[in-house]
């Protein structure tokens, strides 16, 4: 018998579980990626997504091709093509992750559908992209929990399934065809720092990270220039890494880091089981607070382009234009600022964010962009990050904003936080922008507008 198996943000062979059942039930698999025409049409085709993409099929292609196997990739609509493999292929099941946003659970809903009339069965496999399902655990009477912290309580008692070899042979039927790979080359208008992609480049990753990064990790996961986080976020998105063999390894090698590593994992299952259980909050307000943001004016491009006048606002968003990922401290701090010292729409900068991230995803992106704008899962969501004040907790030396905003290289100390303050000639030397806003002026607009003044 056949079956196939659609990966979706789960392109990988080690702990695999879609793979891994479908494998147990048919002879033959058809290890299928459908280039979705829908993904495309909802504006997602990020350029440094689709090249990180490209290494994330190439890797699993390479990895399945060691086993017997191939990927089969094919383009268009995710339903139409899944069926033309299913007729081509005479499978009478279709593996599948579940999703969590609106359009997976759309995709889901249509894949049972048209495969119904086929009589081919559609099997949906939870906890492959987070390492506690969605709705697994929830508050008494409620479907979802809104605040972090009995999440969490519940998240680390819930358990996380063991994590799973990855398959030693697989085999596909001859008979399915497969468009090209894409090629990394191919795509424009990527990020010139931006990271390299697949299940072979994580994996390698995570091995360096829990033999000498980690254990650093609680004291060292906000220090901006020292850049000592995981950066395993891109593999995470596009399912390269197992969240669950990733908190088995943390907790293997334990310790605080550890500890410290694994909570953010359990904040990204958090804002997954929000969505699943809010499928409308990735566009609006989880929690509103009937905010009349700004939604155009000038500063929205001074803060796209890293030229607000805040030296580590911009060193951030240049960082990010950059490479394609930004530090958590950096998107923290450079979208308190856009929503709240500028009191401009969350989802504008939701929007950029994931026309530049390479971990951009819905869940993730959206809830922390509410989380920070006050209308999400923030118990304070009036605090207003003062980015002089994260500058010099955060970058006490200047290096990051030495690193990203090289006009300012030449500043010694304070200064460098502060340039406005070099008056004179050393001022008309330095090519670099007044500040866009007064930060007083700023917040109190913004306490203004939430009542609070
Ligand atoms: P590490 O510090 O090494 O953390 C390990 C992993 O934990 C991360 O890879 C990530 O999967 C998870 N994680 C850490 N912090 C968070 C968090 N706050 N929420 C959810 N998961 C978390 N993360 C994304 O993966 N995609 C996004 O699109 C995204 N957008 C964000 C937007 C804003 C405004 C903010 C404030 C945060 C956003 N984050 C997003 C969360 C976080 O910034 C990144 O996951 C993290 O910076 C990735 O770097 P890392 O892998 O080195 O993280």
């Amino acid at each position: 018998s056949v079956a196939v198996v659609l990966f979706t943000s789960d392109l990988r062979l080690y702990d695999q579980p879609v793979l891994a059942a479908a494998l147990r039930r048919a002879d033959e698999v058809v290890p299928l990626f459908v280039r979705d025409r829908g993904v495309t049409e909802a504006g997602f085709d990020a350029p440094n997504r689709l090249a990180f993409l490209a290494d994330c099929l190439a890797a699993l292609d390479a990895g399945l091709r060691e086993r017997g196997g191939r990927l089969v990739v094919r383009t268009g609509d995710v339903v139409e093509q899944v069926c033309r493999v299913v007729a081509r292929s005479g499978a009478r099941e279709v593996h599948l992750a579940g999703g969590v946003s609106h359009y997976a659970a759309r995709r889901e809903e249509r894949l049972r559908t048209a495969l119904g009339t086929v009589r081919c069965a559609l099997h949906v496999h939870d906890a492959v992209i987070t390492a506690v399902p969605p709705g697994r655990i929830t508050p008494a009477g409620k479907d979802h929990f809104a605040v972090f912290t009995p999440y969490l309580r519940k998240w680390e008692a819930a358990g996380v399934r063991d994590a799973a070899p990855a398959p030693r042979s697989v085999r596909v039927p001859d008979a399915v065809e497969s468009d090209p790979l894409p090629s990394r080359r191919a795509v424009t208008g990527t990020s010139p720092g931006l990271a390299k992609g697949g299940e072979q480049e994580a994996r390698k990753r995570l091995r360096a990270w829990l033999a000498d990064g980690v254990e650093a990790y609680e004291e060292r996961h906000d220090d901006l220039p020292g850049d000592a986080t995981s950066r395993l976020s891109p593999h995470l998105h596009f399912g390269c890494l197992s969240a669950a063999e990733l908190i088995h390894g943390a907790r293997r090698r334990g310790g605080p880091g550890a500890d410290a590593f694994v909570r953010q994992l359990a904040w990204r299952d958090f804002h997954h089981q929000v969505l699943a259980a809010r499928p409308a909050a990735s566009w609006s307000d989880y929690r509103p607070r009937g905010d009349q943001w700004r939604t155009d004016g000038q500063e929205i491009a001074a803060w796209q382009e890293g030229s607000t006048g805040y030296p580590v606002v911009d060193a951030a968003m240049r960082q990010l234009r950059h490479e394609g990922w930004m530090h958590n401290r950096g998107r923290l701090l450079a979208a308190s600022f856009l929503t709240k010292t500028l009191y401009v729409d969350w989802r504008v900068g939701a929007r950029h964010f994931l026309d530049l991230l390479v971990d951009g995803d819905i869940p993730n992106n959206q809830l922390n962009w509410q989380w920070v704008a006050g209308t999400g899962t923030d118990t304070r969501p009036n605090r207003l990050l003062n980015p002089l004040v994260q500058a010099r907790r955060f970058d006490p030396r200047g290096d990051y904003v030495r690193r990203w905003v090289p006009e300012l290289a030449g500043l010694a100390g304070a200064a460098v936080h502060q340039p406005w303050t070099v008056t004179g000639r050393d001022r008309a030397r330095i090519d670099y922008p007044d500040p866009v806003v007064d930060l007083a002026e700023g917040r109190t607009r913004f306490e203004r507008a939430r009542g609070l003044k």
